[in-house]
């Protein structure tokens, strides 16, 4: 298996707010003087608008790094790539710019160390989390208990691969979808892992005991960051472009709803109860990177 992707690597040192502002501002300015149609890249980018992102985000009240790149792009026809993990042209373009944020956002804040997931997903510990932060440039938190974002710190941590992971479909998915609702992501596993059964809040989980779990909800047509309320609120288009690249990304199952149609592997994208607003992602143990 080849290493973990670098892009989140612990070595990324936080970098003092001015100069973030500096080179916002300068990538900002690039962007004023050139427009998409004149940055570098084939002239074939061109395809329909995405259906779901013709409206500015009504949840990004607050200042967001992408945000103002998102609404650069908005009008713009943009490049589809479903299914694809091989961003070009356009959405090359995009992904730079977005990771560029990232470097500056709350994910270069993550403490990476190497995790241990002990036992089974039902019976288990965590040795050595990492906390998922609150939120990112990719992606918020949502607390499955009360519904608000974000969630509370105790119920976002996971070994290192599966934060990986994670960021790494949630970088696929925005740079695919620049402008689209950022990845909303719900419970990992507690600190150090263990039971998190109906004790802990709602309905609880049997697994997510040892870092290897993480549920994700589904994109809503609406395009808010919030959890879908029914199947009908769920964008099925880009739910199941997210299965898919958790399935390509090395998931060893995906849960899904039985009501919302989406599919995948056999092996690997299972139906079960209580899944249709999210699907629940679980990584294999092992050092690898998941990819
Ligand atoms: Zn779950």
């Amino acid at each position: 298996m080849p290493p973990p992707r670098p892009r989140f690597a612990a070595t990324q040192p936080p970098r003092p707010r001015f100069a973030a502002r500096h080179l916002l501002v300068a990538v900002l300015a690039a962007l004023l003087l050139y427009p998409p149609d004149l940055l570098p890249g084939p002239a074939t980018t061109s395809a329909a608008p995405h259906p779901t992102r013709a409206a500015p985000h009504p949840t990004r009240a607050a200042p967001h790094p992408t945000q103002a790149e998102s609404h650069r792009t908005q009008g713009a026809p943009q490049r589809d790539l479903p299914g694809s993990g091989a961003p070009t042209g356009r959405v090359a373009q995009a992904e730079k710019r977005m990771l560029a944020a990232v470097h500056r956002g709350p994910e270069a804040a993550i403490r990476w160390r190497r995790s241990r997931a002990l036992g089974k997903p039902n019976h288990g510990r965590l040795l050595a989390g990492v906390e998922l932060p609150a939120a990112g440039t990719l992606f918020v938190t949502v607390d499955p208990v009360t519904r608000a974002s974000p969630n509370r710190a105790w119920r976002r941590y996971g070994t290192d691969r599966l934060l990986r992971v994670l960021l790494a479909v949630a970088e696929e998915h925005a740079a695919a979808h620049p402008g689209a609702a950022r990845l909303v992501i719900g419970d990992l596993s507690r600190p150090h892992g263990g039971r998190f059964g109906p004790e802990y809040g709602g309905d609880g989980h049997r697994s997510h005991q040892n870092g290897l779990d993480a549920d994700v909800y589904y994109p809503r047509r609406d395009g808010l960051e919030r959890i879908p309320r029914r199947v009908g609120q769920i964008d099925r288009r880009l739910a199941q472009e997210l299965v898919d690249r958790f399935v390509r990304a090395g998931a060893q199952y995906v849960f899904v709803g039985p009501r919302t149609g989406l599919r995948g592997p056999a092996k690997v994208v299972m139906t079960l109860a209580n899944h249709d607003d999210h699907l629940h992602v679980r990584i294999r143990p092992g050092a690898g990177s998941g990819r």
